[in-house]
């Protein structure tokens, strides 16, 4: 009987390659500046998954000599704009960086989220000038978790075929990564809750992405054999953290698969944490040579 050899992603050490690189730079950072470099994180809706990126982050941010301010954002009372509040908070903690956690309460749109952070702040590349630069096939910071999906897939180098179908189309996620691989040229099929016959398009794929939020829902019907599959999807349930991945039963027909947790949400923190120091350097170098 053949042996499947699927190859499972490590992300604990690919995010470590790029932790290096970060460290360098804030080192760099705390010896022009003499402090360390801070990064603002908003948290308007507080839910399980954004305390548990929030705290990640703040945990990742030590390592890295990167100080965090978390900021819980309250529900908006007597018609106050809680937009306001974050205003209030950012000229309080002075930052050299700014992102929001997702999902965003039913009071905060994407259009307002990203009004509140200037694009040389934008960490998360959620600006609307940076997502016309993606769009556009400009240089530019994409979102992190799109930036790790991509950065997954140019890993492979193209050896498992340069066909991706993406089940997910939010801002975060679907449609920034869509546009950077076609600006990369990959073909990209773009699926989401009203699309007809998924599992037709998955496995018609040589590269699965899934963001959907439903617990292992992905099966082995939904991929060809020997696909490389990228699960983004984090839940919780009574067994613990989950994707959207069947990873027993995927494992056996694919040819790359990466797990959860220790997946896509690890490098994920490693590149918010490399492109807040991009961000942060770039403002520093621009001062010294102005
Ligand atoms: P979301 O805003 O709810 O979006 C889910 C997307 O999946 C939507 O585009 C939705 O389609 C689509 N979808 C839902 N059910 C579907 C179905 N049955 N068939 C096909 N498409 C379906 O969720 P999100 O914020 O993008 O997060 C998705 C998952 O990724 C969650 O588990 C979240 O925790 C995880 N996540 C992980 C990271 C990380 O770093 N690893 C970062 C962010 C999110 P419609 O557009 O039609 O609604």
């Amino acid at each position: 009987m053949a042996v499947n050899k699927c190859i499972v992603f490590d992300g604990k050490s690919y995010s470590g390659k790029i932790d290096d690189e970060t460290i360098t730079l804030s080192s760099r950072f705390y010896s022009i500046r003499g402090r360390r470099p801070r990064l603002a994180i908003i948290d308007p809706s507080q839910t399980f998954e954004n305390s548990m990126y929030g705290r990640s982050k703040i945990r990742k941010g030590e390592k890295l000599s990167i100080e965090c301010y978390y900021i819980r954002v309250p529900q908006p009372v007597n018609n106050k704009s809680p937009i306001e509040y974050i205003e209030r908070m950012l000229i309080e903690t002075e930052p050299d960086g700014i992102m929001i956690e997702r999902p965003l309460p039913d009071w905060m749109t994407e259009n307002d989220a990203s009004q509140i952070i200037p694009e040389y702040m934008d960490v998360e590349g959620m600006n609307l000038r940076n997502m016309g630069k993606n769009m556009t096939g400009e240089k530019t910071i994409i979102p992190a978790t799109a930036d790790a999906c991509l950065q997954i897939i140019e890993s492979l180098d193209g050896k498992y075929g340069k066909d991706v179908c993406i089940v997910n189309r939010t801002r975060v996620v679907g449609r920034p990564l869509a546009m950077a691989l076609v600006n990369l040229d990959y073909t990209v099929t773009l699926c989401h809750s009203r699309t007809d016959n998924l599992k037709e398009k998955t496995s018609a794929a040589d590269i699965v992405v899934t963001a959907t939020g439903k617990p292992e829902y992905l099966t082995s019907e939904y991929i060809s054999s020997g696909a490389a599959v990228i699960d983004v999807g984090i839940t919780k349930i009574d067994r613990g953290v989950v994707g959207d991945v069947n990873f027993k039963d995927v494992y056996n027909k694919a040819g790359f698969i990466t797990p959860v947790p220790g997946g896509v949400g690890t490098v994920t923190t490693s590149i918010i944490m490399k492109n807040f120091m991009n961000i942060a350097m770039k403002r520093v170098e621009d001062r010294l040579n102005y």
